[in-house]
Order: structure tokens, then sequence, then C-alpha cells
């Protein structure tokens, strides 16, 4: 079957959705409840699926199953160069199915379809490639120890050498903003260290994960290595967090659930976890900035992905000698700035991923009328069905305001003039949150100094969302700790094993 989108000429085919079931052990199969929750589109409110609810029991038989995958299979002790050519395989069969992925994450989470297909699952493959080059160079180091000393003798010296093992079962929570490209940002370095895993993906997106899971088997990863446990996050995802058989949780979310997760893992086995978390995260545009560029960049950092990004842009601090002009052109640009159907080539900006966010959002936009900003554009849903958002930009915002200070993941802008540098280093410092920021300015030496002196995993100057799979990602503050991608990345997945040996005779 396939669905026409609704309210457009435009038709896109949606593949038929094949995969509703938890994976495990290498198979489809129902929920020991028997229990299924609905997907909704958030173009019309309208049930996509229903598909297995996973809970706690669930998640034991997926432990189990990725147990028996480390303890006893295969992925853990084949060759480096063996996982990573299952990877590529499974790299390319990612990219033969990127259309039906794509337009799924869509579908679900109400993302544009251009940028599903050539962004988010474009790279996620290319992650899948980066760490399969990654799976034959995991390797220690060697080193004569230093002699241990008795008063004034030498007892011996001794050989101590390093292996890098992979840290076991790993229990992985996707949200839903980035489905896919989040999934195998974790997937992936945890494939190549000879893991095994329990995905976790949110509840509003599960039918991406499925057809991974699936496309993982195709392409030879074992039995048990991938697991998918659909189900809500203080059910599923607090099963996994709390499990005794879980080694490691890598989450990315909420600062709020973070939370959470981290007192699950200390309150049970003391499992290591690394969190990505919220964001505020600042774009700092100074009076020599090229304003051509300024005022295509801000509206891009905060309405991209209709804001539902943690990297968002969502406090745009201006300074006083090119605000005006600034504030002129936003205005003009975000009128341009289309909100309808996200497989609508045309389009800018889908519906919210779900009612909740939806009514999220709007409360915040109420949050900063009364409190005291003002709204230049925007502020109101669209249409009357579906979950659209004008994208919506405030000025006159103070840093105490509640809209300057949450993270509202959603198409919200807030406008701050500022003086002088020392200004804007406090300010854009001024936040709970350090995930990213940047620095519009052709001074080189103040983009150095701004570098140094902002409190955030990823700096960018005179561009914003530049990342990839190839550099390390994550935050300060409560924005999270860990880092995500590059070499670094791998690392979550891998512990240090000391060996030593006398390095000539034994001393006893
Ligand atoms: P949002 O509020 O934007 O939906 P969340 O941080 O709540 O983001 O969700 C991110 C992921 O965390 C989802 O997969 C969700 O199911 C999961 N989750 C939510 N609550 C918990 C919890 N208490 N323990 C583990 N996972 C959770």
């Amino acid at each position: 079957s396939s669905m026409a989108i609704q309210g457009d000429d435009h038709r896109v085919k949606l593949p038929e959705v094949k995969f509703t079931k938890l994976f495990i052990n290498g198979h489809f199969v129902d929920s020991v409840s028997g229990k299924t929750f609905e997907t909704i589109d958030p173009r019309n409110g309208e049930v996509i699926a229903r598909v297995a609810e996973g809970d706690k029991e669930d998640v034991d038989l997926a432990v189990k199953a990725a147990r028996k995958a480390f303890d006893h299979g295969p992925w853990p002790r084949m060759s480096g160069a063996d996982r990573r050519r299952i990877m590529l395989k499974y790299a390319d069969l990612i990219d033969e199915h990127g259309e039906e992925l794509a337009a799924l994450d869509s579908l679900e989470a109400g993302k544009l379809f251009t940028v599903t297909r050539a962004l988010d699952v474009a790279e996620a493959a290319n992650c899948v490639r980066y760490y399969a080059g990654t799976a034959d160079k995991i390797h220690g180091q060697t080193l004569k120890m230093s002699s241990l000393m008795q008063g004034n003798n030498t007892l011996s010296s001794f050989q101590g050498y390093t292996l890098l093992e992979p840290i076991g079962v790993v229990g992985l929570i996707i949200p839903w903003n980035f489905p896919t490209p989040i999934l195998l940002g974790k997937v992936s370095p945890a494939l190549a260290a000879g893991c095994t895993m329990v995905v976790k993906p949110a509840e509003e997106t599960p039918l991406s994960a499925l057809y991974l899971a699936r496309l993982a088997n195709l392409a030879g990863i074992p039995d048990g290595v991938i697991n998918v446990v659909n189900g809500f996050g203080p059910t599923a995802g607090a099963a996994l967090c709390s499990h005794m058989d879980i080694d490691k949780v890598s989450f990315t979310g909420s600062t709020e659930v973070g939370r959470l997760i981290m007192q699950a893992a200390a309150m049970s086995n003391l499992k290591p976890v690394s969190l990505e978390l919220g964001g505020k995260s600042p774009l700092i545009v100074f009076n020599d900035a090229d304003i051509h560029m300024a005022v295509n960049l801000a509206p891009m950092a905060a309405f991209f992905n209709k804001g539902e990004v943690c990297l968002a842009g969502s406090r745009v601090l201006v300074q006083e000698g090119i605000y005006d002009e600034f504030v002129k052109k936003m205005i003009e640009k975000t009128k341009d700035w289309v909100v309808g159907d996200p497989f609508d080539p045309k389009v800018h900006q889908g519906p919210q991923v779900s009612k909740k966010q939806f009514e999220r959002v709007l409360s915040y936009i109420e949050h900063g009328k009364n409190e005291g900003a003002t709204l230049l554009i925007g502020g109101k849903s669209v249409g009357d069905k579906g979950y659209y958002i004008e994208p919506t930009i405030f000025s006159d915002v103070t840093d105490d305001m509640t809209i300057a200070k949450e993270e509202i993941f959603g198409p919200v802008m807030s406008l701050m003039k500022f003086k002088t540098v020392e200004e804007a280093i406090e300010r854009a410092n001024n936040t709970k949150y350090g995930l990213g920021a940047a620095v519009l300015t052709k001074d080189i030496n103040l983009a150095n100094r701004m570098t140094r002196s902002i409190r955030a995993g990823v700096v960018w100057i005179n561009c914003y969302f530049a990342v990839s799979h190839d550099l390390p990602f994550g935050g300060y503050k409560m924005s999270g700790f860990g880092r995500e991608m590059g070499l670094e990345g791998l690392h979550n997945f891998l512990q240090t094993k000391s060996v030593v040996s006398p390095l000539y005779d034994s001393p006893w």
C-alpha cells in the first residue's frame, strides 16, 4: 500500500510499514504482554501503525539475547577486519533503502523529506562506514614498567600492556528528533568495538529503528548483537537503565530524563553512562559580521527541523551597531519561511513531532508574551489539523525570562541586544547548558577570544550546524558529558585492561 499526502497535489509514495514488532535475537516478536501502542502522523494526528509495546519482561529477554551474543557469540571474537567488512555491507544496505528509511522518519517525526533523505540517512550510512574503518585499528599499548624497588634493591622489571576490550552489553536510548542518525551514531561505534546492544527507540519514532534492525540482519550481523525494544521511557527505558546485566548506557534526550538515567544507573549496578542532553545555544553576531550571512544563518539555526534540535541556536545575541538592520532583514527572511507538509520540497518547516510538544512550545510562547518580551513575528499555530507552529521571533529578551533559560525545542528565537565583547561572553555563558555556540565576525582575534571563553562543546565561527561523524560532539555543564563521534566516540564502548608479566625472570 502507499499513502498520498494530504492538502497538496504533490504526491510522494510512502513505503508500506513492514516491521512493527520487537526485534529480539534476530527475530521480530510480539511483546510478552501482547500490548501495542500507536505511532502518530504529526501532519494530521492520525494513526500510522500499531507497534508492539515492550516493557521490563521484553527488556529482560533482549538483554539475555545480547548477553549470550556477547559471552558466546562470534561478534566480539571475530577480527576487527571481519566486523569492518560486515559493517560496510550494512552501510550499503542503508543507502539502498535510504528512501524508505527517510520516509519513515519524515512520516513519524514531521521532518522534511528532502533533509531526511539527503542528510539524515546519507550521513548515518557514512557514520557506519567511518566506524567500520576503526574496527581493525583498535589496540592497546606496550611498555616496560618502572622497576619495583624494595629499599635500595631493584625487585624486578615488568612488561605491561593494555587490551582495549568491548565494554559489553550496552543500552542505547534514542530520541525522536533525528531517529536514524542518532541511532546509528551510537550503534556504529558499539558495533566496531565488538559490543552487543539493546536499543530503545523513542516511542514517537520506532519504525526506522525496526527497519534498521532488519537491515543489520541482512548484512550478516549475528543474531542477538542488535536488539530493539520499542516502548515508553518510564517502562522499557527505565528497565534498561536499571538492568543489572547492562554494562553501559548511552542516552540522547532531555536533561530531565538524563538525570533519571544517571540515577537509575547509580542505584543498580553503577554502569557508566554517557549523556547528550539539552541546549540553549547562543548565536553571537558582532558589528563587523557579514550581514548577509548572519540573516541566512540565524533562521536556519533557530528554526531548522522545527527547532527540534539540541544544538538549535535559540538565543541570538546581536551587537547594537548591527542590531536594527539585522532585525529588519530577519523579519523579511522569516516571512518567506514556508510551513507545511514535510513531503513538499517547497516547505521549510513541518509539524512539531507530537501534540505534547506542540502544546509545550505554544505554552513557552505564552510565557514569552507574559514575561514582557516583544513578539516580532509568528507566535501562533498554523492550520486546523496537525501540529504546525509559525516560526516565532521575540526581541527585548532578558536573560532571566523563561524563554531565554529553558530549552523550548520549537521554532522560537530569542533576540538579545548587547554592547561589548565582555557582555557577549557573560550572556553567552549565562545558561545552565553548554552544547553549541556560534560567533559571526571577520575579526580572527575576536573569534579566537570567543571560542576560548564560551563554555560549550562546539563553537562555530561563521557557520552553524556543521557537525559530522568525524568530529567529537557533546556537552559542557548540564548539556551532558561524554563525547560521541570521532575516535573519541569509539572509547565510549571500550574499556582498558592492563596485563603485566615479569620482563626477564620472575622475582618469586
Ligand atoms: P522528549 O521529552 O523530548 O520526548 P526524552 O528525553 O523524554 O525527550 O526522551 C528521549 C528518550 O528517552 C526516549 O526514547 C524516551 O522514551 C526515553 N525516556 C524517557 N523517560 C525515560 C526514563 N525514565 N528512563 C529511560 N528512558 C527514558
